[in-house]
């Protein structure tokens, strides 16, 4: 079954300060999909959890689809499909080598990437608006379980 954590967050800041305790709490691989409207902080939550491995410039791969952030720690791609047209255009940059290796793939708007993105061990379903933002986290089997008991 899975197991769900639902969280209140109610400011940037605190949006912040928990990706980076999930990022604190992380053993690769995993897979975690970033999932809700445009605006409501996917890749706020993601760029904090990626500068928790010390990488300060934190771009959003709206326009290149993919930003990988590797250091003697940890390899991370992070994904953002939102400008796919079709999936198989994942297969045209060469998706298979990001995905070879053990790592953390962060996925903004994975549904279009089906059939090409790795199912999520962990997804993270953001809303809210003004400041205040809702995380329902989901557990989709014992690797996303596992992060789950520690946050
Ligand atoms: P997405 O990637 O989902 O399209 P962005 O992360 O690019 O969204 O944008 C989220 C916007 O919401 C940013 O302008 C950010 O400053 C703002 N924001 C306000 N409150 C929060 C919050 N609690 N958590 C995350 N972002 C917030
Ligand atoms: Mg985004």
């Amino acid at each position: 079954m899975a197991t769900v954590l639902k969280i209140t967050l109610n400011s940037e800041t605190a949006t912040q300060q928990f990706a980076q305790k999930l990022a604190q709490n992380i053993k690769p691989p995993m897979v975690i999909y970033l999932q809700g409207d445009l605006g409501v902080g996917k890749t706020t939550f993601a760029r904090s959890f990626i500068q928790f491995f010390g990488f300060d410039k934190v771009k959003s791969p709206t326009y290149s689809l993919v930003e990988s952030y590797q250091n003697d720690a940890i390899n991370i791609h992070h994904f953002d499909c939102y400008r796919l047209s079709d999936p198989e255009e994942l297969e045209y940059i060469g998706i298979r080598d990001y995905t070879n290796t053990p790592a953390i793939q962060l996925i903004e708007w994975a549904e279009l990437g089906t059939g090409m993105i790795a199912p999520a061990d962990l997804t993270i379903a953001l809303s809210g608006d003004s400041e205040t933002r809702e995380l329902m986290l989901t557990a989709q089997n014992d690797i996303g379980n596992t992060l789950l008991q520690c946050v």
